[in-house]
């Protein structure tokens, strides 16, 4: 064999390309919720490989903070958190990574929550009797469609802060999500225009992005405060309020307190509605819209 050819063959075995050209390529980003893993794959299309540490059937609020999610950062380039202290049990898991990329601060630690307004942020003090209140304002804004554009914006500009050699492609991914973002959205109105106004109840203070958006009314919460089972006077005053207030619908989450919620709606005369507080099941764009047709569908269907 020439000298030139074992050249060669010694640079193909040492060149980075030895792996799949794509899998050297592709940017691991891990998101805290689904929601934000399938956004994030929405922006990132084929050059993100996208992961999230809370299952969709995991209330994302106190979730388990095991060694195989330290696992799942180690390698990351990329941390996608919803912020507003919903995921704070991320900086946990962050420094159990030991990977200073996605440390708060560094280039690959995105906040998705930058670009947005929260609702109800406390006034006041806040303390842990109150519950958990969360400081910052009401951290449930992924469930509202609309807010898709300025979170999709805030991933786009964290992943081109990591690749910016993908600036151009991440942008167009993000333009192509909202070409089909947009004739939704339409649609969404179209059908929650008519129980416009109708009145509702939630289990946990889920919705308020969603309601404020298509102009439903949150007339209280079974939990008497966030993350605090109810009382009975709570419960009594709730019920005496829906049946005056002529409230449609209880909305619960999967891992909602059902017995309890269908006793709430009995007694009341509304109905259970069960509504994805979370991506359930499937990636990218398609999942996101597939998952919040069926919210619309679900609440239009409830408050009729
Ligand atoms: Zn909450």
């Amino acid at each position: 064999m020439s000298s030139i050819a074992t050249l060669l063959i010694v640079l193909l075995l040492l060149a980075p390309s030895g792996q799949s050209p794509e899998a050297a390529a592709k940017l691991r980003v891990v998101a805290t919720i689904p929601d934000l893993r399938a956004l994030t794959e929405a922006v990132g299309g084929d050059l993100v490989e996208a992961d999230s540490l809370a299952r969709g059937t995991q209330n994302p609020h106190d979730l388990e903070i095991r060694p195989s999610l330290m696992v799942k950062l180690r390698r990351a380039d990329a941390l996608v958190v919803n912020g507003l202290e919903l995921d704070a049990w991320s900086d946990v898991v962050v420094q159990g990574s030991n990977n200073g990329r996605i440390i708060p601060g560094a280039a690959g630690y995105i906040d998705a929550s930058r670009g947005i307004q929260p609702l109800d942020v406390p006034t006041g003090r806040v303390d842990r009797s109150m519950g958990d209140v969360h400081p910052l304002g009401n951290p449930h804004y992924t469930l509202d469609p609309a807010l898709a554009p300025a979170i999709t914006a805030t991933i786009m500009e964290g992943l081109a802060r990591v690749a910016p050699e993908h600036r151009r492609a991440f942008e167009r991914n993000r333009e192509t999500f909202l070409g089909r973002l947009e004739p939704a959205l339409a649609r969404w109105s179209e059908a929650l225009a008519p129980v416009r106004g109708a009145k509702a109840v939630v289990y946990h203070n889920d919705w308020i992005y969603l309601f404020r958006r298509f102009g439903v009314i949150q007339v209280g919460t079974i939990e008497e405060r966030p993350g605090i089972p109810p009382g009975p006077a709570h419960l009594a005053r709730l019920i005496q309020r829906m049946k005056e207030e002529g409230v449609k619908a209880v909305v619960i989450e999967p891992w909602s307190d059902r017995e309890l919620a269908a006793r709430v709606a009995r007694e009341a005369g509304a109905r259970v509605v069960m509504l994805n507080a979370k991506l359930a099941q499937g990636a990218g764009a398609d999942a996101y819209l597939a998952s919040t047709e069926a919210n619309v569908a679900a609440l239009s269907q409830a408050l009729r």
